[in-house]
């Protein structure tokens, strides 16, 4: 990022005050190295085998796969959808779980929530993972953030806006007096959607490129830069 939009990024956060920020998980304050393509390459097996092609599912990533294919079952065999539904979250869960083990909180993120909490900032999760995988990662994370949204615990996940307004709801903070923290394309999406200030962080599979094109106000190297960032900006 150049110095320039740096600045007016800075100056954009300068005239809100920071009452909350919401972070993505997987990339931005944990490392979990999920096999996306295994995982979506396993769900289309499935998917197979209950008799649907793979054109009627065509790009979408493995959760939406798994909601069209559904509703495509539930339209013609209504008993099989749920059957399909339960044996493909099943898998993805399976997978989840698997990285999750070998995963771990980067360094620091411990550290960083409690120095938010000391700013009186409210700190949110949002996650497509599911509750068990990252308890399995952050067992003591209730210690740590005021919510965390996994996928079971919104009707739609992020991108869709619902997820980050479910946070922001529970944490009582307004969008534009939030911030929306995470390491891919679709957490800068979601954040500028519902009108979160959002900030990019390369500790995951995302690049400054990416997350700019997404709507990125800011690209930090890391989550634990936000405090600097807040104190740049003359956030308490
Ligand atoms: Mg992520």
């Amino acid at each position: 990022m150049s110095a320039t939009s740096r600045t007016t990024g800075l100056r954009a956060l300068d005239a809100r005050p920071c009452r909350a920020v919401v972070f993505d998980f997987d990339g931005t304050l944990a490392r979990l190295n999920i096999d996306f393509v295994a995982m979506r390459s396993d769900v289309l097996k499935l998917t197979a085998q209950y008799g649907l092609a793979a054109e009627t599912v065509c790009d979408l990533p493995a959760l939406e796969l798994i909601d069209r294919a559904r509703a495509t079952l539930a339209a013609v065999e209504p008993s099989r959808a749920e059957a399909y539904r339960a044996a493909a979250h099943t898998r993805i869960m399976e997978i989840e779980l698997a990285a999750a083990r070998a995963g771990e909180l980067f360094g620091g993120t411990r550290e960083l929530l409690v120095a938010l909490r000391k700013r009186r900032i409210g700190t949110a999760i949002i996650t497509r993972n599911c509750l068990r995988a990252v308890r399995t990662v952050f067992p003591d994370l209730d210690q740590f953030v005021d919510a965390a949204i996994s996928r079971e615990m919104t009707p739609r996940v992020k991108p869709h806006p619902d997820h980050l307004r479910t946070a922001l709801a529970v944490l009582s903070a307004p969008p534009d007096g939030a911030l929306m923290v995470g390491d891919h394309p679709l957490d800068m999406q979601v954040g500028r959607e519902v009108g979160a200030f959002t900030v990019g962080v390369l500790t995951g599979s995302g690049n400054r490129e990416g997350l700019t094109r997404a709507g990125a106000r800011c690209i930090l190297a890391s989550a634990w830069d936000l405090l600097d960032l807040l104190d740049r900006a003359g956030q308490p």
